[in-house]
C-alpha cells in the first residue's frame, strides 16, 4: 500500500555537480537512495550518509 505522502515529497539538494540537480535547488528524480558512507563512524550526517543516486554531469 502506498504511503500517503507519495507524490508530495520534494528532494532539496545543493549538489550542483550532479546531473539530476535542476539548478533551482532540487533533485529532478522521483526518488533517491541514501546510503551509508563506508568506514565513517563520527555520527555526523555529512560523514555517515551520502546520495547513492548521484551521477556526475
Ligand atoms: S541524485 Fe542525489 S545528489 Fe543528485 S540531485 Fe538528486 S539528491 Fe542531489
Amino acid at each position: 500500500m502506498p504511503r500517503s505522502d507519495t507524490g508530495h515529497q520534494c528532494i532539496e539538494c545543493s549538489v550542483v555537480s550532479c546531473k539530476f540537480h535542476d539548478q533551482q535547488g532540487r533533485c529532478s528524480l522521483d526518488r533517491i537512495q541514501v546510503e551509508p558512507t563506508p568506514m565513517a563512524y563520527t555520527g555526523e550526517a555529512a560523514d555517515e550518509s551520502m546520495c547513492g543516486s548521484y551521477k556526475n554531469r
